[in-house]
């Protein structure tokens, strides 16, 4: 009896091994979110990486794709959005964006948008919930009500009520046109959100008020500094690398900012746009940890191919292409401790780009044809 349990169970898996469907994907490049492997085959599953390798090989069960002149990429991740409904979250999972950091989103809407986290149609989202703000601070300024940190709710307690709200990380404002939380204020808030394993992430415009955050051990910005005089000295660069600050300098917002200062007359408020590009770049040149993130919908910004521009633009500041996609992939991965998203790796999930060209040696080829594999299954 025994034996025969045993045969059956072997026969049960063996046939379940010669059902499994793969696909190959051959002679094609991988960018696995560190390196770069070019001419390899890919072969996958439904339930992940089989092999990434040289040397062919063929599978009974299988359907083969010709990758020649293609790349495959990790899956991207726009770490700087405000997600209005869930149809954006369908529109960044189409063009392989598959992950959305929210910064700054009431409770409720939040919490409906994470409903929709398990669907594979669906970007993942993430979100700070309600961004940490004081009465007439950044935040309070769209008419919404929210939760201001005074004499009613203390910082810790605005911490504790976001974790309650499932918030992912926590965003504060630290704003310098508009009232800012006291340095007692700010510490208390990044100890609590530390106490409970979260993130925190500043607003900022103006280097001191970044400078300010970073004293207090903030874990990264939401923008880079932009206000006039922000002009980083080697000490403030150094004070970033040392307390390992990672920035998401969202330059396609910020470009629109400056512009449009410029149009109306407020062109002393803010650097140049060369000035700008050149904070970039010494944060690149310091081996700072750059993000890549949008902040669509503002200035009517789309949560889709804005975010290959944030890209090209952060090539024009000197980032390497390999940087560029390591700051839409693995940093992100990374400094958010995203668990669910690796590097492409076997026994990983199949979830990755095909994108037509080498934006691995072009990053404009971002923008070429795409498709898009998620847990093994093609999205169309
Ligand atoms: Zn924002």
């Amino acid at each position: 009896m025994k034996h025969t349990i045993g045969i059956i169970i072997i026969l049960i898996f063996l046939a379940s091994c010669s059902n499994q469907h793969y696909t190959i994907i051959r002679d094609v490049n991988v960018f696995d979110g560190e390196n770069v492997l070019e001419d390899v085959d890919f072969v996958f599953t439904q339930s992940g990486i089989e092999r990434i390798s040289k040397k062919k090989k063929s599978y009974k069960n299988s359907t083969i794709i010709d990758g020649k002149g293609k790349t495959i990429l990790p899956p991207l991740i726009n770490a700087h959005v405000h997600v209005r409904s869930s149809e954006n979250l369908k529109e960044a999972q189409k063009v392989g964006i598959f992950g959305m950091l929210d910064m700054f989103s009431i409770d409720s809407r939040a919490n409906g948008l994470r409903v929709y986290n398990d669907s594979t149609a669906y970007s993942k989202f993430y979100s700070s919930n309600v961004g940490a703000t004081p009465p007439g601070g950044h935040g309070t300024q769209f008419g919404i009500n929210i939760p201001t940190i005074n004499d009613t709710i203390s910082p810790s307690q605005f911490v504790k009520d976001r974790v309650a709200q499932n918030a992912d990380y926590i965003k504060i404002t630290n704003e310098f046109s508009m009232s800012r939380l006291d340095t007692i204020q700010l510490k208390e808030l990044i100890n609590e959100a530390h106490n409970h394993n979260k993130i925190t992430v500043a607003h900022i415009s103006d280097l001191q008020n970044g400078l300010e955050v970073i004293n207090q051990n903030i874990d990264g910005l939401a923008h880079i500094w932009y206000r006039s005089n922000s002009i980083s000295k080697e000490r403030d660069l150094n004070l970033l690398r040392a307390k390992e600050v990672f920035v998401i300098p969202t330059l396609s917002v910020i470009i629109k900012v400056i512009n449009h200062a410029n149009e109306i007359g407020l062109k002393d408020d803010y650097l140049t746009l060369d000035e700008l590009k050149n904070e970039v770049r010494k944060l690149k040149n310091k081996g700072i940890c750059i993000l890549a993130g949008t902040d669509s919908p503002n200035y009517n910004m789309n949560y889709t191919t804005q975010f290959f521009e944030e890209l090209l633009l952060l090539s024009e500041c000197g980032l390497t292409e390999i940087e560029v996609l390591k700051s839409a992939t693995t940093n992100i991965y990374e400094k958010f401790h995203l668990e669910e998203f690796n590097r492409l790796e076997v026994n990983r999930k199949s979830s990755f780009l095909l994108v037509t060209g080498k934006p691995y040696l072009r990053i404009e080829d971002i923008m070429n044809e795409k498709r898009i594999w998620k847990n093994g299954i093609e999205i169309s």
